[in-house]
């Protein structure tokens, strides 16, 4: 054991001296870089088999190495090879879509080698077909697949702490390892030494970040790309023009929706400004297949890898959407997902977190455009696929205070569905989404965060439930009224009924797409959902019963007035019944509300895309 300890221990000593010891290293960047050949196999490495959408469907024949094969991407004037190793594994994808592949990459130097991630967990037998086996077997071979005299041994970095690319960090414990210091976590290993832009002290490890790795005559900086995870690291080979970017950028399309995508914005400008000088800069994310991958492989893309343009229109792309120059559609994935496209990029985020927390969104308005263009092929959740039943022009719009409300435009005239709460811009923003043409404002209730924008619509015809509104000509809105917006896309009459909910609301069914406008009559959808039901439980699940005789059945898609998701289905409803009865049975087990201090809640059972939450009378 003590022994074992001290293995461990040298071998830090022995990295860290490395890093320290001053090299003899110029830095010409006006030398051009190694060709890259991106699909040149490793010797003894086999092939895979690619479908139509540029899935990987099988290796091209018995693979020795199990879930692993590698290619042989460049070698540089002083003989330094840079690998790239990909691991494919079975994952419940919809039918007809091929395997998962993540990405490795292998960097050799003069002295020792480095691996950037260690991908998913594997099925692999160990000393056979294993990570480190497989990264072993390439450095003891020369790239014509004989035997090397003297093979380089290898460290080990993370660009960041997801699963998919963290998942035979367990091998390598006998070897130098580099974590992110800002992704670090309660445990880690005492070979793990944290590794952050810049360096400098840290709470992790020995308690001191290294910035760069030197490999011998090949050095490697750190450059911080958050926020796909807070401690996302890119790995950036200056001389050789290559950048590893583990998901900080995606590989043809980068998840962000943990936010902040002001952040993300951030990351990319400055990554532009830092790769300036290296014009053929090639860009390696970690799933290399999604450069290629579904409409990608068409022109004017055309399976284009990472480059230095991608980082460009990534950031251009960032600007745009929160600027709102650029808007974004319901994404293939998840309720609440949205991407943007521009040019080579695809961002994906969440309205809820485009700027940080508690910081006020500037432009106030932001819009989702539902349903995604995407090809219906590619739409494979069910919420998307319902999605796809909308054939009006329609968007959800977020204003600053999280309210949500919609615009839906017919052949006839556009439609506002609430008005938000008043930030200025309101006009513009609309005009923007649906051009000129008439447009009219419908209320739901009287709910200052939906009518606060109707100063701003001056000329605008209202309806509105009598009452609901003051100081303001408002057409009144009663049960059994028709709102006629001509026909959809589809041709098909753009109609909304009004169903009465009580006496001082209403809701909008949109008869042909199937559509539900709920304003705040429903409640919000979610698990804190900080909502206390008018009247008391009781009298309000009457209500409720009473709505759902002359509803129920006609609509896929329910959207309320605080939910920024583009998705909410009518089991909701059902939920929402279930609470409600929780409260009136009394006895139910209560929460405490974080977004309404001091409010108790009672839930229902379903899942969080479903999930009712109840406020409880004190
Ligand atoms: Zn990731
Ligand atoms: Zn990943």
């Amino acid at each position: 054991m003590s022994g074992l300890f001290h293995d461990r221990a040298s071998l830090l000593a022995a990295a860290l001296l490395a890093l320290t010891a001053s090299v003899a290293y110029s830095q010409n960047a006006a030398t051009s870089p190694a060709p890259i050949e991106y699909f040149r196999l490793f010797p003894g490495f086999v092939g895979e088999i690619k479908n139509e959408e540029g899935w990987t469907t099988a290796f091209a024949a018995s693979n020795p190495w199990g879930q692993y094969t590698a290619y042989l991407m460049s070698t540089n004037a002083r003989g330094q090879r840079t690998i790239r190793i990909e691991q494919y594994f079975p994952y419940p994808r919809a039918e007809g879509r091929g395997l998962q592949g993540t990405t490795m990459y292998l960097l050799e130097g003069r002295d020792r080698a480095l691996l950037i991630d260690t991908g998913n967990p594997a099925t692999a037998t160990d000393n056979v077909n294993d990570l480190k086996t497989v990264v072993r077997y390439i450095l003891a071979r020369e790239s014509d697949g004989s035997p090397k005299a003297k093979p380089l041994d290898f460290v080990v970095a993370n660009t960041h702490s997801h699963g998919d690319h963290t998942g035979q960090n367990f091998r390598m414990w006998d070897r130098p390892f580099y974590y992110m210091d800002l992704d670090w976590p309660a445990l880690a290993p005492a070979n793990w030494v944290p590794i952050r832009a810049g360096g400098g002290p840290t709470k992790n490890g020995g308690g001191t970040a290294v910035s760069e790795i030197d490999l011998g005559d090949r050095k490697i900086t750190t450059v911080a790309i958050p926020p796909h995870t807070p401690g996302s690291t890119g790995y950036l080979d200056a001389e050789n023009q290559m950048l590893f970017s583990g998901d900080a950028l995606g590989s043809a399309f980068v998840w962000v929706q943990g936010g902040p995508l002001a952040r993300y914005l951030e990351s990319t400008r400055r990554l532009a400004e830092l790769t300036a000088a290296y014009p053929k800069l090639a860009v390696f994310g970690a799933h290399f297949y999604q450069y290629a991958l579904g409409p990608r492989r068409e022109a004017p893309i055309n399976g284009r890898p990472g480059d230095r343009q991608y980082i460009l229109d990534q950031a251009e792309l960032a600007e745009g959407l929160l600027s709102g120059k650029i808007v974004g559609e319901a994404y293939e994935v998840g309720r609440e997902l949205v991407w943007g496209t521009l040019r080579s990029a695809q961002i994906v985020y969440s309205l809820a977190t485009m700027y940080p927390a508690g910081a006020t969104p500037s432009p106030p308005y932001h819009a989702v455009r539902i349903p995604s263009s995407y090809p219906e092929q590619w739409q494979i959740t069910p919420w998307q696929k319902t999605a796809l039943g909308i054939k009006a022009d329609f968007h959800l719009i977020r204003g600053p205070k999280g309210e949500v409300f919609h615009v839906l435009k017919g052949s006839k005239k556009t439609l506002l569905i609430g008005s938000g709460s008043g930030a200025p811009g309101l006009t513009a923003f609309v005009r923007q989404l649906v051009g000129n043409g008439p447009l009219e404002v419908a209320l739901t209730d009287g709910d200052p965060d939906q009518s606060g924008g109707l100063s701003q619509l001056s000329s605008a015809r209202v309806y509105a439930p009598a009452g609901a509104i003051k100081g303001r000509r408002t057409t009144p809105l009663k049960a059994g009224d028709v709102i006629d917006l001509g026909v959809d896309k589809a041709g098909r009459p753009l109609r909304l009924e009004v169903q009465g909910f009580d006496a001082s609301s209403v809701t909008l069914l949109d008869v042909n797409d199937r559509i539900l406008f709920a304003g705040n009559a429903l409640g919000v959808q979610g698990a804190d959902s900080g909502w206390t039901p008018p009247g008391g439980a009781a009298a309000y699940k009457a209500v409720l019963t009473q709505w759902r005789t002359r509803t129920d059945g006609r609509y896929d898609i329910l959207y309320t007035a605080r939910n920024h998701q583009w998705f909410t289905s009518p089991a909701y409803v059902d939920q929402l019944g279930q609470a409600l009865d929780r409260v009136i049975a009394g006895g139910a087990p209560a929460t405490d509300s974080r977004i309404k201090p001091g409010l108790k809640l009672v839930k229902s059972d379903g899942a969080a895309d479903v999930v009712a939450s109840v406020g409880v009378q004190p």
